[in-house]
């Protein structure tokens, strides 16, 4: 019998873990700078949250959720996206009640979704998402973009096009919907079986459909920028020239139109040429409705989600420039006998105590096979201690990079490779 991943889910090994701990260092950063404080929820949820009263039509609610009953025969669901979550919690926690903006973000939080695996698209990934609840001026549509374009170029990622749009609201839409379902009647033949059943509940939809005769046709649909009520058309020229204000290029691209159902207004989408297909890091955009729809006050948000493995390609895939050297060992403490363990215990503390990283013999290999192994490891010093070295209470402290070698008396250990 031998056990493996289910399918679409990945072990992420030391050899990567240290990466992902890099980018999450600057994201912390980066979000502290900007004023958000973190927020973690549970993976799972009621499945209420993600599917409410009006029927998302959306393929993560729709196809792509991992549902089941709990031995109390509730309706569970593994997350299949943040926001949801997010915007539960702060309506059970009366934080939607309180002084506003609430400026949330979540890092390397798991999702789920039913997919058909491929690269850049897991069953288990894990996603940076910022929330910004509260605030209905186009600045923060703006500041929410901003700081993703940070995190990505901090992380060393450049080659980017960012795409926004917006998507109007319940004033502008329904007009526009109908003309929408009026232009795509008539074309009726050229539609997949998908957006079929999409043109009456999400025509807009039909808009990102990836089939060729859906695009194509799509292509001379009447469009929602054109459409816009003057309180979003206004919105829309404000977010552009706070975008310009910050230095960031976009794209207006009238076909995003985003996953889910809850987006009113602006939608954005962060892509990268590096990855292929999978090439969308980041999306987001604002969902107005949200908080009300789940049972909570009047209460505007924005918000996007960042997928952490398709980052971690992109960053691999412009040759990771930014990204650091796996942390080293900085002194494996080498012995022979129990007497000189005792000794090495006591430096063991020592040297961690003072902030340096250092491990010893635990499996009473002979001296020749610890430096073996400490080569392995990639080690920066070997402190060695024979009978010796024991007697006089030095030990031999090798530099692993440079071959160089001296006697340090045990209490000056640290300091020495301190000072390397
Ligand atoms: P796609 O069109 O690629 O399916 P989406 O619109 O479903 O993306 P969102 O719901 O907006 O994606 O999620 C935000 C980000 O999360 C995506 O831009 C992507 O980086 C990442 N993401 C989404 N689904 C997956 C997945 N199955 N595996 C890995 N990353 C994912
Ligand atoms: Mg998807």
């Amino acid at each position: 019998m031998s056990y493996s991943v289910p399918k679409g889910t990945k072990d992420l090994l030391p050899e990567d873990t240290y990466k992902w701990q890099f980018v999450e260092e600057v994201i912390r950063n980066i979000c502290r700078k900007y004023g958000f404080n973190e927020i973690r929820t549970p993976i799972f949820e009621h499945t209420e949250v993600f599917v409410r009263g009006v029927g998302d039509t959306t393929d993560v609610v729709s196809k792509e959720m991992y549902t089941f009953e709990d031995k109390g025969k509730r309706s569970i669901t593994l997350r299949p996206e943040g926001t949801a979550g997010v915007a539960r919690s702060i309506i059970e926690n009366s934080i939607a009640s309180g002084p506003q903006p609430t400026k949330l973000y979540y890092l390397s939080a798991p999702m789920f979704r039913y997919e058909n695996p491929q690269a850049g698209r897991q069953r288990q990934f894990h996603q940076f998402g910022l929330e910004i609840f509260g605030a209905p001026n186009a600045s923060v549509d703006a500041e929410t973009i901003a700081l993703a374009w940070e995190v990505l170029n901090a992380v060393g990622v450049h080659n980017l096009s960012l795409n926004i749009n917006s998507i109007g609201c319940p004033e502008c839409r329904p007009k526009y919907r109908e003309k929408l379902i009026a232009y795509f009647e008539e074309r009726k033949d050229k539609l997949c079986k998908t957006c079929l059943e999409r043109l009456y509940k999400n025509p807009l939809r039909i808009l990102d459909c990836k089939e060729e005769s859906c695009h194509e046709v799509g292509k001379d649909a009447p469009l929602i920028i054109d459409h816009l009520c003057p309180e979003c058309s206004d919105h829309f020229e404000k977010l552009k020239s706070y975008l310009d204000e910050y230095g960031i290029n976009y794209k207006i691209n009238p076909h995003i139109v985003r996953g889910l159902d809850y987006y009113t207004k602006t939608v954005f989408e962060i892509i990268s040429d590096e990855i292929g297909a999978q090439g969308t890091v980041c999306g987001g955009g604002r969902y107005d409705g949200l908080v009300e729809q789940l049972g909570g006050p009047k209460l505007c948000g924005i918000g996007f989600g960042m997928g952490m493995e398709r980052l971690m390609m992109v960053i691999e895939g412009t040759g990771a420039a930014a990204l650091p050297e796996k942390p080293r060992l900085d002194c494996y403490i080498a012995s022979m006998g129990e007497n000189a363990r005792v000794k090495c215990v006591g430096i063991l503390k020592t040297l961690r105590d003072n902030g340096i990283s250092a491990d010893m013999d635990h499996v009473s290999r002979s001296m020749k096979a610890q430096f073996k192994y400490a080569g392995k490891l990639g080690v920066r010093f070997v402190a060695s201690i024979g009978d010796n070295e024991l007697e006089r209470g030095m030990a031999r402290l090798k530099n692993m990079d440079t071959g160089e070698e001296k006697e340090v008396a045990f209490a000056e250990i640290a300091e020495a490779i301190k000072n390397a």
